[in-house]
């Protein structure tokens, strides 16, 4: 069988692409089709110049003066203020820092400070474990705090959020099917019942318009390793709306978040703005990898990477449902286009692991989550579409030849 739309269609479409020239700013290697980007982004060719003269230059010669000369001090401001750019945001809103999981800890306590009389979170029982793991540590930390969870606690948040509600917690995109959630209906929803929202944005910033003041939302934060293409264990950023600037607090109170972090005084005093979301010293060669990562969007439209990006996921939809149905394959995201990133997330009822598996052996690298699930990226800034049409007959492949079904597709990792 031969699927449809062909491979030459794909081609014609790569040489239409706008953004076609962005790949070569990438480090992709022959033969690896990367489909997830949504987790780990692949490595921007200006990192490896970057982080050598961060190491060479400015430590090696540089010393604790770098802290000055070299602005590593305020690189959580000025990457903040860069983000800011991209994500609707204003100066001094965002600082980049710590790990998505902490800046969840610090707004959600920052958000119930601001309500004092109100002590529930509310948030979606599908959200990424680690966000309810977090505010579950946030409720432990108030003792009276209550967690009530969508899917758990009551059918819709629309229902659930109630004059005890405090912070609603949502995501912006749902990490398993790609789904955009509509977070501006329900940030004005919550804030005409007197909640606040904090909102996640892990999957949303740098794959769809994201516009924080248009949004509405109180807080947010996100991490910048995946579609940012920070580089592993890049930091994260978190976001606090003007309006409530100087009317929260939060419990990580370390001296980076000090009003005057060098005057070493013995009691804390809240900086200003989101600097009162920094806790202490950041991870340097991170934050400069970041900066190579978003240099890579300085000259992108995100409205153009978004309706690639769409194309992309389209056209991966398209062929797969050309055979689905003959192999036990079903689509976990929804076929629409419109309502979701651009991952497309498949199921197979025993083969979902091995299947990825078998994939990354033939260079077409996706990942798996439970309980059934693949997940696929398509990222627009390094994926062509041909890329897409050879994923898509691996995938036709590893069925018909029932590939997935080998022995050594089926030994767990750590990591999937
Ligand atoms: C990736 C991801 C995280 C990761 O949190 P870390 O603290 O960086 O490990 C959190 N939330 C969501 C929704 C994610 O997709």
């Amino acid at each position: 069988m031969a699927l449809t739309p062909t491979r030459n269609a794909a081609e014609a479409l790569d040489s239409q692409d706008p953004l076609a020239h962005k790949r070569e700013e990438f480090f992709i290697e022959e033969g690896t089709i990367y489909l997830d980007g949504n987790s780990l982004g692949p490595a921007p060719k200006a990192v490896f110049d970057s982080i050598d003269r961060t190491m060479r230059e400015e430590w090696a010669k540089g010393l604790i003066r770098s802290h000055n000369t070299a602005g590593w001090f305020m690189l959580t401001d000025t990457l903040g203020d860069r983000l800011a750019q991209m994500l609707g945001a204003g100066e001094g809103e965002i600082v980049v820092c710590d790990t998505t999981s902490l800046n969840i800890y610090k707004t959600l306590h920052a958000a119930l400070s601001m309500k004092p009389g109100r002590r529930k979170i509310v948030a979606e029982g599908t959200s990424f474990p680690t966000n309810l793991y977090m505010a579950e540590g946030v409720r432990s930390t108030l003792g009276d705090a209550t967690l009530a969870l969508e899917g758990r606690d009551g059918d819709r948040i629309e229902d659930m959020i109630d004059a005890n509600t405090a912070v609603v917690m949502l995501n912006h995109v749902d990490y398993r099917s790609g789904v955009i959630r509509d977070v501006k209906a329900l940030t004005k929803l919550a804030h005409e019942r007197g909640a606040l929202v904090m909102v996640d944005m892990c999957h949303s910033a740098g794959v769809i318009p994201v516009d924080l003041h248009d949004l509405n939302v109180d807080f947010a934060v996100g991490c910048t390793y995946k579609y940012l293409n920070g580089g592993p264990g890049s930091p994260a950023y978190a976001y606090a709306a003007k309006r409530h600037h100087g009317k929260f607090t939060q419990p990580l109170s370390g001296w980076h978040g000090h009003a005057a972090p060098f005057k070493f005084e013995q009691s804390y005093r809240q900086g200003e703005g989101a600097r009162a979301l920094l806790c202490g010293t950041q991870h340097t060669l991170s934050m400069r990898a970041l900066q190579s990562g978003l240099a890579v969007f300085d000259d992108v439209k995100i409205t153009d990477l978004y309706s690639k990006g769409r194309a992309l996921s389209d056209l991966f939809v398209q062929l797969v449902e050309s055979f689905a149905d003959d192999f036990g394959i079903g689509f976990y995201s929804p076929k629409d286009g419109t309502l979701r990133n651009g991952q497309v997330s498949l199921t197979h009822a025993e083969g979902g692991y091995a299947i990825v598996q078998a994939l990354i052996a033939r260079g077409v690298i996706g990942d798996f989550r439970q309980p059934n699930v693949m997940r696929f990226g398509f990222t627009p800034l390094y994926l062509r579409f041909a890329d897409v049409w050879d994923a898509a007959n691996h995938l036709y492949e590893v069925m018909r030849t029932e590939e997935w079904k080998e022995d050594r597709f089926n030994v767990v990792n750590t990591v999937t």
